[in-house]
């Protein structure tokens, strides 16, 4: 495998209703709930995983639904877009399906490229992105989204940044990422490791507003790379690079760094092995409550706070 970032492996967000998010994601988008875990710094809380059918890495996104967290504020130092790859053609019938849940969109183009634009009910950004070059990811279909518009994973992210060049930097100078496009204050940087989810776009606004953290806003964009071997050689290359970085950490299904890039976005380095079926089988991914060994004896206890799904 090349020792190279290999585009996305997640992005994870912040929610506020745990019911609200799991509906709005695996019954209006259509995605599978690949593992149902708590968040491991804070037990009482769950981490929702959506993604394809296996948990693909550049198909994942992640929620911390905190009940009684206030709304956040998307602005710089964070991603304020996640953009999901969907088949040409699809666009009108996405439209009309958020319609019939009340979720408001408009058809908009960058680069050449339509996509759909709303927001999630906590006001996350989302986008469904018709690429030019058809995405042939094999998609998660269930009885209403089906192959014909389903999503195919991450075509990119976008990062709100007052000043682009230090974080530019950290995608062409370590992560191998180089300069594809500008389009007014977007600029789009792409990795050619991979085929899909390989895309980043930067967007500088020297005036823009903070983001603060809360519900609708990202917490973190994690890249992928395939082992921790290699894992461990973009950490010495982050050290060396003047920055500060987390020890690896098992995050059980991956193993995880973590570095605040000069922008102020948080990301992550995340492994593909071990991967979603280490302790539940493919068939069965994100059925049931799955704990990390430290907590498994608190279980009955994790379970009482945590709210019930219907
Ligand atoms: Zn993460």
């Amino acid at each position: 495998m090349e020792n190279k970032i290999l585009g996305l492996h997640h992005i994870t967000a912040i929610a506020a209703d745990a019911q609200r998010n799991y509906d709005f994601y695996t019954k209006v988008l259509g995605l599978r709930m690949v593992k149902k875990t708590v968040n491991f710094d804070d037990p009482g809380t769950y981490h929702f995983y959506y993604g394809d059918e296996h948990g693909t890495p550049g198909t994942i996104l992640t929620f911390f639904p905190w009940e009684h967290i206030m709304p956040g504020r998307a602005g710089t130092g964070m991603a304020t877009e996640i953009t999901y790859a969907v088949p040409e053609g699809s666009l009108e019938a996405w439209r009309e399906r958020l319609a019939r849940f009340n979720v408001s969109s408009e058809i908009k183009e960058h680069f050449g490229e339509p996509y759909l634009s709303f927001t999630d009910p906590d006001g996350l950004q989302l986008n469904l992105i018709v690429p030019k070059t058809p995405d042939t990811r094999a998609p998660w279909q269930t009885d209403e989204v089906k192959a014909d518009i389903a999503t195919r994973g991450f075509h990119s992210t976008t990062l709100s940044l007052k000043e682009i060049d230090a974080t530019a930097g950290v995608l062409t100078d370590i992560f191998g990422y180089r300069l594809l496009a500008q389009e007014g204050n977007r600029y789009r940087f792409i990795t050619d490791a991979v085929a899909n989810a390989g895309i980043i776009d930067l967007l500088a606004l020297p005036d823009g507003q903070r983001g603060h953290t809360g519900a609708g806003t990202n917490h973190h964009v994690a890249f992928r790379v395939a082992n921790d071997a290699i894992q461990m050689e973009f950490r010495e290359k982050i050290l060396s690079s003047g920055l500060e970085i987390t020890p690896k950490i098992d995050r059980d299904y991956f193993f995880s760094l973590y570095f605040r890039e000069p922008g102020g976005v948080l990301f992550e380095i995340a492994t593909d092995n071990p991967g979603f079926t280490v302790d539940e089988p493919l068939e069965k991914l994100g059925s049931s409550l799955k704990l990390p060994k430290q907590y498994e004896p608190a279980r009955g206890e994790i379970e009482k706070v945590l709210p019930v799904l219907k």
